[in-house]
């Protein structure tokens, strides 16, 4: 029995079900530290919050999602264990380090004169995989790792060759961010160079663009793709993302592709810190953003454009199941 390691401890990947391979509980930028204004942090607060917008999605039967968090983004194992507990939602925790440009780049960077970093950043991958998460003895399930627009710098390079070596020893998944529809194809090279089994790689956020032969560029490599984003209109439109999802499906690569949201819960909430007032475009261009649009708009709009059920079932069950086993 293949089995993974959520928040709660490890099931088999059977007991996944509807799963989101995207998504986060809460974001803390890195700096807000150095905000005199910063709000101090209430897990309790926030606990209710997630659970609240969960169980929206977990009305519509999503029964796991993936907290794509990585280590420098405020992760918070703590919370994600009572966030689970409380909603009955499987949640599978991520180790890993985000983009140079809006993570905290400066630790290993600065090490990198003295040593190995590479080896350095892989062993903390693998103290968080194999040992578990500080002492809370939660094991992270997927390695988070991601690049900025149009290049991976020398940092986020060696962040993504030390997953390839974690990734290739443990066997757990790599889950990426790609700024801007860009460096897709580049990131699963790269890693596939350094080892990583493409079938255990999923390249995130591919709806940035809605160009086919970037998609296919990245699918003939053999990795999964994530349209992961839907609902976030501000940052690409949804209707060109679901156009890529139905061409990308109708030419057979359903069993490549799964769908998620990147959502973090509500702005106002769940961004920690000094609270974030949104401008008032960004208001009706993010309404259906939540850990529900999948279910409720975006599987409804693809059954409506000929989709069949089993596709989805695919797109969201076994897809999710396979990579995890
Ligand atoms: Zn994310």
């Amino acid at each position: 029995m293949a089995t993974v390691n959520t928040v709660l401890g490890p099931i088999s990947t059977d007991e996944l079900g509807p799963t989101l391979i995207h998504e986060h509980l809460i974001l803390a930028t890195p700096g807000g530290e150095c905000d005199a204004l910063a709000v101090p942090y209430n897990r309790e607060a926030f606990a209710g919050s997630c659970v609240e917008a969960l169980e929206k999605a977990k009305a519509y039967g999503m029964r796991t999602m993936v907290d794509a968090t990585p280590i420098d983004l405020g992760r918070d194992v703590e919370l994600q264990k009572q966030v689970s507990e409380r909603s009955g939602i499987n949640i599978i925790c991520a180790t890993g380090l985000y983009m140079e440009a809006m993570g905290k780049p400066a630790y290993f960077k600065f090490r990198s004169q003295f040593g190995d970093a590479t080896t350095e950043i892989y062993e903390t991958f693998m103290k968080e995989i194999t040992q578990g998460i500080g002492d809370t003895g939660v094991k992270a399930g997927v390695i988070k790792v991601a690049t900025g627009q149009g290049e991976i710098s020398a940092y986020e390079e060696i962040v993504l060759k030390a997953a390839a070596r974690a990734q290739k020893e443990t066997g757990i998944p790599i889950i990426t961010h790609t700024e801007a529809g860009t460096m897709g194809p580049e990131q699963a090279a790269l890693l596939i160079s350094e080892g990583a089994a493409p079938e255990r790689v999923v390249i995130g956020h591919i709806g940035g663009n809605a160009n086919l032969q970037y998609h296919t560029s990245v699918l003939e490599q053999g990795v999964y793709i994530a349209f992961d984003r839907l609902g976030l209109d501000f940052v690409f439109p949804d209707n060109l993302r679901k156009a890529c999802i139905i061409g990308l499906v109708g030419i057979g690569y359903a069993d490549r592709i799964m769908l998620s949201h990147d959502y973090c819960g509500d702005l106002s909430v769940c961004w920690l810190d000094r609270p974030v007032e949104l401008p008032d475009f960004a208001t009706p261009v993010i309404a259906n953003w939540s850990y529900a649009h999948v279910f409720k708009n975006i599987i409804p709009a693809l059954k409506e454009a000929g989709v069949s059920d089993d596709k989805i079932d695919t797109m969201m069950v076994q897809n999710p199941r396979r990579l995890f086993s």
